[in-house]
């Protein structure tokens, strides 16, 4: 190979590099959108590409390493919200579902994934949800991709008011 072959074999290889890093941005390897955009209230559920971006990095810097500490399955019971859905489950107007930035999660062991996600990972708000002091009925954890996390952590009683936790 000449010189101009081996500039261009460099280039391309830099190039492929970059598509990785870039691809590997946005690896989800545990969750999918579609269980992320589910429901069950047969209304339109479809995120835009800034909603599916928020989706994404809630499933690389909370969902995905959630699960890899947590060792075992944990399922989605809410993700992404069109407005419609979430007027129809009753969600509040300001809910971050509608943004792509939270799930509402489910697992064998819930007081123990909460402690797990409030001692280990990043997060926006993570909310022990009703239940009792053992078990919240559901986890609701939210993160910002713009990095403005306040690492709220709060109680929603089962009478409906919030208490912080931290
Ligand atoms: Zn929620």
């Amino acid at each position: 190979m000449d010189k101009r072959n081996y500039t261009l074999l460099f280039i391309g290889s830099v190039l492929s590099v970059i598509g990785l890093l870039i691809g590997v941005k946005y690896i989800m390897k545990y969750f999918t959108i579609k269980e992320l955009t589910a429901t069950n209230t047969g209304l339109p559920n479809v995120p835009n590409d800034v909603q599916i971006s928020a989706l994404k990095a809630l499933v690389k810097n909370v969902l995905d390493p959630a699960r890899e500490l947590f060792k075992g399955t944990i399922g989605v019971t809410s993700g992404f919200r069109s407005p419609e859905v979430n007027k129809a489950i009753g969600g509040v107007a300001t809910s971050q579902h509608l943004k792509g930035e939270a799930a509402d999660l489910t697992c064998s062991d819930k007081a123990k994934l909460f402690a797990l996600i409030r001692n280990n990972l990043p997060f926006d708000q993570l909310i022990w949800e009703k239940g009792n002091d053992v078990q919240p009925a559901w986890i609701h954890v939210s993160f910002k991709a713009n990095g403005n996390n306040r690492k709220q952590v709060l109680k929603l009683k089962p009478n409906g008011q919030y208490v912080t936790l931290i």
